[in-house]
């Protein structure tokens, strides 16, 4: 069921998500949700790399990645249950990144370059995997999603802020500093 995502100003992102006990249908479900409301999403030049369950108003620790971010008609997503950061390399990077709950913002975010992650997926068993580059930067997001950080709170700087326009180019963004001061 494609459902309504969750964006900014809207406090409940601001919210820490619950550890899951037990994968249940109800968990099945969201997972199956997440998935198809990401790909609803989809449009133009943006596309959606993942998405953590806060983003529908449920605060657990459930996350979906896209399996392969350079070709988006593959349609495959890996779903985490209590993902953990177990090790971040010192080395960081600096990147643009998106939110679908941060529509049309982007902004230039340090991140960890290669993190060890710990989860669990929907049948119970526990999965250990190393991550690198982009889908390292994307993992390190969706986790700060379950803490109720917004990738915006890494941006200190005014022009490490951008607005995507209809061509999908990233132009300085106008108006406010940050959008997600007050929030
Ligand atoms: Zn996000």
């Amino acid at each position: 069921m494609i459902r309504k995502i969750v964006t900014i100003p809207n406090k409940i992102l601001r919210m820490k998500s619950k550890k899951i006990g037990y994968v249940d249908d109800s968990i099945k479900k969201l997972a199956a949700d997440m998935i198809e409301t990401t790909l609803d999403w989809d449009h133009n030049s943006e596309f959606g790399a993942a998405l953590a369950a806060i983003q529908l108003g449920e605060p657990m620790k459930l996350t979906i990645v896209r399996k392969n971010f350079e070709n988006t008609d593959q349609k495959e997503f890996t779903t985490l249950v209590n993902p953990k950061i177990v090790k971040a390399s010192r080395e960081t990077a600096k990147d643009i990144e998106g939110c679908l709950s941060v529509p049309g913002i982007y902004g230039r975010v340090k991140r960890a370059v290669k993190i060890k992650v710990k989860a669990n997926d929907l049948d119970g068993h526990e999965i250990r995997f190393s991550a690198e580059g982009f889908a390292a930067r994307v993992i390190q997001h969706e986790i700060d999603h379950m803490s109720g950080i917004i990738f915006l709170d890494h941006v200190k700087r005014s022009e490490d802020l951008f607005e995507i326009d209809e061509n999908g180019k990233l132009n300085p963004l106008k108006g406010p500093i940050n959008p997600v001061r007050d929030i």
